[in-house]
């Protein structure tokens, strides 16, 4: 349920909106829209009692959320969600490049990279320093000293890092070197890491369960966001399907589809989604056509050489041909690309 605020409407209104709702045993969060305030009352809602808040000063209207998921839902928020971090921005016509290679290695290689991306116009620098891989005895990352050298390479080139956290007892440490914590796929459903994020105050990268449905994703993304984090961007990733051509199955009409149903930026991953290089540049571009928000994009300095995903990464050559293609789709559609 939604409390929808009058323009105009007082604090002290909404702050007795919010008493109200607690007295009925829910949560109040609230919302600041451009123009108005939302309050969306979130918990077991077969209360009596929820009719007294229409009758609350400075409230226009109570309105019942049918989407399953509150605060994410554009019932509850109209207008898009846009998501800053540094030089990052996502969202309401910006679309953000995040690149950058699968795993940290090395600062020759990390620091080489950033350079590559931030001059074909990557507004962010990926890489993982904690990584989840399938096996256990596959490179699983720098960890701490990988942290280190995403943080100098954001000295360096003004990129914004983002990178992944796979437990909850190293968000602090995560959080520390990070503009962005980005959640990977294995851990789309892991509710104590998402409520540990939620109240990180870094702005996260969520991306989609390989065999989560849409609803399951944004029901992710509203643990973060009832953690009180706002500044929640949905990456889809690709889904496993029966398909073995592609690593995975990146499902476009998701960009379009969720943007529909919730306020959040949407980012595409090209490089997971295919899990071919030659297929990430055409997967970037589409994506861009169907709306996407933002892409994350796997570049490193000698693919072959890589400790991880070499073969769905790009060269530092066919990042800088893609992206003027990139953005030429984002200007046709009076998008900008790469803009803050
Ligand atoms: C990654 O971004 O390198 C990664 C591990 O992605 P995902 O969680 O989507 O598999
Ligand atoms: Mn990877």
């Amino acid at each position: 349920m939604i409390i929808v605020m009058k323009v105009g409407a007082s604090q002290q209104d909404i702050d007795q909106v919010i008493g109200n709702i607690e007295a009925l045993g829910l949560k109040a969060n609230v919302i600041q829209g451009t123009e108005r305030t939302v309050v969306a009352a979130v918990g077991e809602e077969r209360v009596a009692g929820i009719g007294s808040l229409e009758s609350s000063p400075g409230v226009d209207e109570v309105l019942a959320v049918l989407a399953p998921y509150k605060m994410a839902s554009r019932e509850v928020k109209k207008e898009d969600s846009v998501v800053r971090a540094g030089s990052l921005c996502v969202g309401n016509g910006k679309v953000g490049v995040i690149a950058g290679p699968c795993s940290v290695e090395s600062e020759e290689q990390l620091i080489s990279a950033a350079i590559a991306v931030k001059a074909a116009g990557a507004t962010a620098l990926r890489g993982g320093a904690f990584k989840p891989r399938t096996s256990p005895y596959s490179f699983q990352g720098m960890k701490e000293d990988g942290l280190k050298l995403l943080a100098q390479a954001r000295d360096e080139t003004g990129l914004a890092v983002v990178t992944e956290v796979v437990s909850p007892s190293d968000v602090d440490l995560v959080a520390k070197y990070a503009d962005v914590m980005q959640i990977g796929a294995r851990n789309m459903q892991n509710y104590r890491l998402l409520e540990a994020v939620g109240g990180c105050g870094r702005a996260v990268l969520l991306k989609r369960g390989p065999s989560a449905t849409i609803d399951e994703w944004l029901l992710a993304a509203e643990y973060i966001l009832d953690a009180g984090n706002p500044n929640v961007m949905l990456c889809e990733r690709g889904v496993r399907t029966f398909e073995t051509h592609t690593r995975f199955t990146l499902p476009l009409a998701s960009v379009p589809y969720v943007q529909e149903r919730s306020h959040l930026p949407v980012v595409i991953d090209p490089s997971h989604g295919t899990g071919h290089t030659s297929l990430v540049p055409a997967m970037s571009q589409a994506a861009i056509a169907a709306g996407a928000d933002g892409l994350i994009v796997e570049v490193h300095p000698n693919p072959d050489k890589a400790l991880s995903d070499g073969y769905q990464s790009l060269t530092f050559d066919q990042f800088a041909e893609m992206m003027p293609r990139c953005r030429r789709i984002a200007d046709a559609l009076d998008r900008c690309l790469g803009g803050e």
